[in-house]
């Protein structure tokens, strides 16, 4: 790779001879040409360097003149790395010297079959392949993956010849928002690049691996020679397909919800991944009548029926882990869309202290809500905010011996000891109108609706609540005075929820930075205007971002943390609900009267935590209000412990 670098155009400034090109190196030369670096400071730079007592590379004496910084450095690396090669970047950050490189070249020359420099330098412990491919992802900004052949997408890897992958080292992984990942032990140089392109399209992302995972993969392949997409369908494979698509849901750990969707051309399968869906695999469309019926078999439902959409169950059983399965099968022009959602997955339920409430909310919540005798204390946020992971665990700090706390719930998905649990099952009529009106006769003390749905689930409720019960229930609305219009919106008289309603959760669920690789962030000032944030309204605030990591498959995020806006019902918000004033009203009387903190606050409090990000505030969180200042809801919701 000597193609001549297109030096400093400035007019004013001598060009970068050629002499001093060769002995500042190829990434100063890169330096000049991208404007971090002028000739001038070169020459200087190659001064001072002849001069100096113990031997230093090039970019060192650059960076201790302060002419250019690291992350200048690494930007140079990260816009051409086609044009460096691996000597270049070691020889120059100082991590292989001109002697050791000088020796590598002789042992490469006599090797036979001939070996990469890369193979050469490692094998002869000029450097470890540990360290390598650390400098490779770190300079280079792509992300060091740990291969696993079971990760490996066949139907992908098949579309190159294994050879062209052995001889550059490199191999396709699989597809991530469009793009295909290219695992590759050394990204430099052109080498393999423009052929990676040709075969997968534009798309390539390139990720490091180290050599003897690519091998080892490469390897497995060839002796096992890749499958070609199926003519024929026999019965077995669509078995083991569902099965395995099943159990890589499973042993991903985080998996709520499994899509199955044919498309035009191929058979997607993507997995819900805290909260968002990420591509699996894909399949030929000649499966997809044979999964689909293996999928209506298992769930016991109507094979025949093709035209229109039908529910089932199933339950799994795999080396010892059972799965409660609710499956959907809804009719798209390609064919049956099929979606899996895994329940009863979590095998404990979370205690209070840990779904994520600050401790001054935390406090009120269980002093003002939990711990009175009666009421409806309702939860709400839309489907997937985690609504009922805080119902059980209230359940969980209501529970004692002496209580009697019945359910009906649609359908149970944790099981709780010691108490009565029901699913509604409407394929032998057991609805929820019959649960409710059966349930009173249980001599409950608590009373858990899976959901307020109409007019009766609301009335059963109230009324409960009325006659001494406490009541625990779900809605689904944007926020907590949303909740209290809701019910005014069902028929419930204004007195009625005045008196009964103790409070309204609103929540949603934000994903977590990854704990591995998160570093500072600097937020930026769209995302602050977003936020309703002002640059002195955080100043000394350091927010955190994952960079990606193997731990987190590359996000930057893993797990997810609930974000809260607790509405309690106190004399003023009970008026304002009996005046009939408007929801904006109701919800500016509880802020200012009862510490009502909305999911923003409490959001941005997580986020200057480090527990979140800013982007994920905006794509998650309504935002009604702008937000007070950060001592203030410090002040109300406490600090995070
Ligand atoms: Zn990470």
């Amino acid at each position: 790779m000597d193609d001549p670098i297109p030096l400093n155009a400035d007019k004013n400034q001598k060009p970068l001879t050629e002499e001093l090109a060769n002995q500042a190196g190829k990434i100063a030369a890169l330096l000049v040409r991208d404007g971090f670096l002028t000739p001038k400071q070169v020459e200087y730079a190659t001064r001072i360097r002849a001069r100096l007592e113990s031997p230093r590379t090039f970019l060192e004496v650059l960076k201790e003149l302060k002419y250019v910084t690291d992350d200048q450095i690494n930007q140079v690396i990260r816009t051409s790395y086609e044009s460096i090669n691996l000597e270049n970047l070691l020889l120059e950050l100082g991590l292989l010297s001109e002697e050791n490189l000088k020796t590598a070249l002789q042992i490469q020359a006599e090797e036979k079959p001939p070996k990469s420099l890369r193979e050469i330098l490692v094998q002869n412990n000029f450097i470890g392949e540990q360290k390598l491919v650390q400098v490779l992802s770190q300079r280079l900004g792509f992300p060091l993956m740990e291969l696993d052949k079971s990760q490996i997408d066949r139907q992908l890897f098949s579309r190159g010849p294994v050879e062209f992958y052995a001889q550059h080292h490199l191999l396709p992984v699989g597809t991530k928002n469009g793009e295909v990942w290219v695992a590759f032990a050394d990204p430099l140089g052109p080498q393999g690049h423009e052929e990676t392109r040709r075969l997968f399209g534009k798309k390539v992302f390139p990720v490091v691996a180290s050599l003897p995972s690519i091998k080892s993969i490469l390897k497995h392949f060839q002796e096992k020679p890749s499958p070609r997409p199926a003519v024929e369908v026999h019965e077995t494979s669509a078995v083991s397909i569902v099965d395995s698509i099943i159990m890589a849901a499973v042993q991903e750990g985080d998996v709520s919800d499994i899509h199955i969707e044919p498309m035009l051309d191929r058979l997607r399968v993507r997995f819900r991944q805290d909260g968002i869906l990420v591509q699996f695999k894909e399949y030929p469309t000649s499966l997809i009548p044979a999964i689909t019926a293996r999928l209506k078999v298992m769930c016991n439902a109507d094979i025949a029926e093709k035209r229109r959409p039908q529910g089932g169950r199933l339950f799994y059983e795999q080396n010892g882990q059972k799965l409660d399965i609710r499956a959907s099968f809804y009719v798209t022009v390609h064919g049956e869309k099929i979606v899996l959602r895994i329940l009863n997955r979590m095998s404990s339920v979370l205690n209070l202290e840990e779904v994520g409430m600050l401790p001054r909310m935390l406090k009120r919540f269980r002093e003002d809500v939990l711990d009175r005798p009666s009421g409806v204390m309702i939860t709400t946020g839309p489907t997937g905010s985690g609504k009922t992971t805080t119902v059980y665990s209230c359940i969980n700090y209501i529970k004692t011996p002496y209580t009697s706390i019945i359910t009906a719930e649609d359908p149970v998905e944790y099981i709780i000891d010691g108490i009565a649990q029901c699913s509604i099952n409407p394929t032998i009529n057991l609805t929820y109108e019959e649960a409710l009106r059966h349930i009173v006769r249980q001599d409950p003390d608590v009373i858990v609706i899976g959901e307020i749905r109409d007019n009766f689930s609301a009335q059963i409720a109230v009324q409960a609540a009325l006659t001494g019960h406490k009541v625990l229930t779900t809605f689904h609305t944007e926020d907590s005075i949303g909740g209290i219009v809701r019910l005014l919106n069902m028929d419930i008289e204004a007195f009625l929820i005045s008196s009964t309603v103790v409070s309204v959760v609103a929540q949603r669920l934000v994903r977590k930075v990854c704990s591995k690789c998160s570093g500072p962030y600097r937020v930026r000032a769209g995302e602050l205007l977003g936020l309703g944030l002002e640059a002195k309204d955080i100043a000394g605030v350091e927010f955190r971002k994952g960079q990606g990591c193997p731990h987190c498959r590359y996000t930057g995020y893993k797990g997810r943390i609930a974000v809260f806006e607790l509405l309690i019902l106190d004399e003023n918000v009970r008026n304002a609900i009996l005046d009939r004033k408007m929801s904006h009203e109701i919800r500016v009387i509880a802020m200012e009267s009862n510490g009502l903190t909305t999911l923003l606050e409490d959001g941005i409090l997580k986020a200057v935590a480090g527990l979140t990000t800013p982007e994920e505030l905006l794509r998650c969180l309504p935002r009604l209000l702008k937000p007070r200042p950060l001592e203030k809801l410090q002040r109300l919701l406490g600090g995070v412990p």
